[in-house]
């Protein structure tokens, strides 16, 4: 009958070291086998291989030959985590230089086993208590490591050794480093758990080994000597089963920080030194951000200001172009002068705007331009009574009109594109003068007979609108808005306005009083006093008397069919002067009485910067197939400021944050660089893990969790520098440069940053976190 007590069972154990050319036969053929229960003392020479043989038993060393059976079970099939797990579930350790993790409260070490285990926090922490009461430290068990003495350190290990309740204690010289009186409690201690378990203690004491052990055997140059008490006739059962461990994210996480926190000086200089990559993108791609919002408004200023704009005549960029080839052109031989055009009346395009190009505009998508207006030539006969006489009144603001587009539309677009008309939005609404124009005295207008007053920011409006009003006023001279407010006009269609005479001439009427009160005469109010509301959309209306471009329509309409423009259009010459007259002069002169609606400019508003595409080429459609003469070129002043804008904030930005990206690198390298440091230094700790059944992958987990925590710390105190400094460089800036605001940090940057700096930190650290885990258990609890 054989014994069924059997735990262990060395045989044949090999385990040699070559270091050069030298070969150390640590363990030689070592066979032996241990109870359930028993008190095993080893003896034996420095370098007799005793330590070894307990790291082969403990499995933090792997044999190279032989064979280990645990409970009947063979270990040269076990996996790594076979190994991790038959050390967290069956071994508890305990060193001469007790290994306690000195950045965790002491409860923390004891629990440490059965955190790698994932014990649930209550089980543990009973167990944790339940252990440190048995090795006699109730009293101290809140303390820090740092505060306790050496016996009372080895009692902490001795609790972490037994907290997860395992078959086998092994000490390694655990009272070598004690007084003799501790080393008697120690022993007594460890005698007493020896009850429960198998212990294996490696001593140098065979005074103490003699007096507490069951079994005592010597060591000496790898080879078992003396063994007091063999185990021979054994058999043991195949009972085996093991709990494999894996350590949570969280515990790693709580680890890494725990170990943050116990130098915290460094840890900030760490992250601050990391964060300066950071800060410096972060502050690049604020500046950045912010120019690129000051150029997107100004440009949507710009936008409002500056319309697309078509007029009878237009500059010819290609003509410029020819122009300027032309100059190259070699010398003229031969006696004579040559005709030819000036260089303006090369470039002079002559935009044939009819009635069918109106059309084709206005058809335009209505979500690209909300606004379009356009402006005709068509006269209107207005009288006003002042000073109780009725006199005739001009709308036309001639220094600034409509009409002045030509070939200077530079010129025009800076002192009043829209000439004396503003449009009514599409959709009927009036967001044009509304974002655009603020009222000073009166309403913005609401119907098609309300006129407004367009003045510009210093409240100047022209003498000769004034005068077209019927008010004389002297230079400089400043007046009421009451005075203007209110002010009526009739509005007198042609056949109320002329009579026709014997002759057959047409001239105008001269009685006033019944014109004004004739059923087809429109009252025109003079409603509001109307000024910019930015020096961006200066010019956008020429100061004057402005009116809706509907009421141009209108005029339109009521004449198209009036005596005059009939009988004009059946005649060659004037008919109010008689005069003969040219085709040109003909369609002039219809124009004005409103027989011949061709427009004389026309303003495109887009919606939006982006918009403007969409609206150009819409009107190049137009052109494309068209010969020459017969296309319409349009004037994009907008377009011609911000393509100088455009591309050089980008390219700066990619610049400065390919240098800041350096410095991110650079930081990178740093974080690597104290990782190892942080690897070497905790040398001991990994070793303790290992002991306790910590797998490879979780010894990553904590450097990685602490590269983690380093790196998001400096990222996030990275982006909150960064986005502390835009105020001072905002300051500065607008000192500088007047403009305000120009640094702002996105928070969609400021978080991508954070979590490019936490990736960056993981990857600088992972290589120095996957050496740790390589680091040898044994090799790691033997260094001093
Ligand atoms: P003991 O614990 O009895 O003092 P050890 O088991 O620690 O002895 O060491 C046995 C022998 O193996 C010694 O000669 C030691 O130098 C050698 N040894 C132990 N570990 C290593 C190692 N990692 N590399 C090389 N030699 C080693
Ligand atoms: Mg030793």
């Amino acid at each position: 009958m054989k014994d069924v007590n059997g735990l262990l069972e060395l045989q044949h154990l090999k385990k040699y070291y070559t270091v050069g050319e030298t070969t150390t036969k640590a363990l030689d053929d070592v066979s032996v086998a241990f109870r359930k229960q028993e008190f095993v003392a080893v003896l034996g020479p420095s370098g007799s291989g005793k330590t070894t043989m307990l790291n082969m038993i403990g499995g933090l060393d792997r044999y190279d030959s032989g064979n280990l059976i645990i409970e009947g079970k063979s270990t040269d099939t076990f996996k790594d985590s076979d190994w991790d797990a038959y050390r967290n579930n069956s071994v508890g350790f305990i060193f001469q230089s007790y290994n306690i993790i000195g950045h965790l409260s002491i409860i923390d070490n004891v629990e440490m086993g059965m955190t790698l285990s994932g014990v649930d926090a209550a089980e543990k922490k009973k167990r944790a208590e339940d252990a440190l009461v048995r090795v006699g430290l109730k009293l101290h068990m809140h303390k820090q490591p740092n505060q306790l003495s050496g016996g009372q350190m080895q009692r902490v290990a001795i609790a972490r050794a037994i907290a997860n309740d395992p078959e086998i204690l092994l000490a390694d010289e655990p009272t070598g480093a004690l007084d003799s009186e501790t080393s008697e409690e120690i022993m007594q201690l460890i005698k007493e758990l020896s009850e429960e378990r198998l212990v294996v203690m490696v001593t140098h004491n065979p005074t103490l080994a003699r007096q507490y052990a069951d079994r005592i055997i010597e060591f000496a140059d790898g080879k078992i000597q003396t063994d007091s008490n063999p185990y021979e006739d054994h058999d043991t059962a195949n009972n085996f089963e093991l709990k494999h461990t894996k350590m949570s994210y969280l515990t790693a996480l709580k680890l890494s920080f725990k170990n943050i926190m116990t130098k915290k000086g460094r840890t900030f200089l760490t992250v601050f030194a990391s964060s300066i990559g950071i800060i410096s993108i972060a502050i690049v791609l604020a500046l950045s951000n912010g120019f690129q919002k000051q150029i997107d408004q100004t440009q949507q200023d710009t936008m409002a200001s500056m319309p697309v704009s078509i007029g009878a005549v237009a500059s010819d960029a290609s003509g410029t172009q020819s122009v300027m080839s032309g100059q190259s052109k070699g010398f003229a031989k031969g006696k004579y002068v040559k005709a030819d055009l000036s260089q303006s009346e090369k470039t002079q395009h002559i935009n044939k705007l009819t009635t069918k190009y109106v059309d084709y505009v206005q058809k335009m998508p209505k979500k690209d331009a909300k606004n379009i207006a356009i402006s005709y030539s068509t006269g209107m006969n207005l009288i006003r009574k002042v000073d109780g006489k009725w006199q005739t009144v001009k709308f036309s603001n001639s220094d600034a009109g409509a009409s002045t587009i030509d070939a200077s539309a530079m010129m025009a677009s800076m002192t009043g594109v829209g000439g004396s008309v503003y449009p009514i939005d599409r959709n009927g609404g009036q967001s044009f003068l509304k974002s655009n124009y603020k009222v000073l005295a009166g309403r913005y207008p609401t119907k098609k007979t309300d006129v407004i007053l367009v003045v510009d920011r210093q409240n100047n409006i022209t003498l000769s609108a004034l005068k077209n009003l019927g008010i004389d006023a002297k230079r400089n001279q400043k007046i009421d808005y009451n005075k203007l407010i209110g002010t009526s006009i009739k509005l007198v269609n042609n056949d109320s306005f002329y009579q026709k005479l014997p002759t057959g001439n047409y001239l105008p009427n001269q009685d006033y009083a019944s014109m004004a009160t004739a059923s087809s005469t429109k009252e025109l109010n003079v409603v509001g006093i109307l000024r910019v509301k930015s020096k961006n959309s200066d010019g956008l209306l020429a100061s004057g008397v402005v009116y809706s471009d509907q009421l141009t329509k209108e005029v339109y309409n009521a004449n198209k069919n009036s005596a005059i423009v009939q009988a004009q259009t059946a005649s060659t010459t004037n008919v109010m002067t008689g005069a003969a007259m040219d085709a040109t002069t003909k369609t002039q002169m219809l124009t004005v009485l409103g027989g011949e609606q061709t427009p004389s400019s026309i303003q495109i508003y887009p919606t939006n910067f982006k918009k403007k595409d969409q609206v150009l080429d819409y009107l190049d459609k137009y052109n494309t197939g068209k010969k020459k003469a017969d296309q319409i070129i349009y004037t994009d002043m907008a377009g011609q400021v911000s393509k100088l804008t455009g591309g050089m904030m980008d390219a700066i930005t990619y610049v400065l944050v390919a240098f800041a990206g350096i410095s991110l690198v650079t930081s990178m390298i740093m974080i690597a660089i104290i990782t190892y440091t942080s690897v070497l230094e905790r040398t001991k700790e990994i070793g303790v893990l290992k002991a306790l059944g910590a797998r490879k992958k979780d010894i990553t987990r904590v450097f990685d969790a602490e590269t983690a925590i380093l790196g998001m710390g400096s990222g996030i105190f990275g982006v909150v520098v960064a986005w502390l400094c835009t105020f001072p460089i905002n300051v500065i800036l607008e000192n500088l440069t007047g403009l305000t605001n120009v640094s702002q940090l996105n928070p969609v940057h400021g978080i991508v940053l954070v979590i490019v700096s936490t990736v960056l930190t993981i990857l600088g650290g992972h290589v120095p976190a996957r050496m740790a885990a390589k680091k040898d258990a044994a090799i790691a609890l033997r260094s001093e």
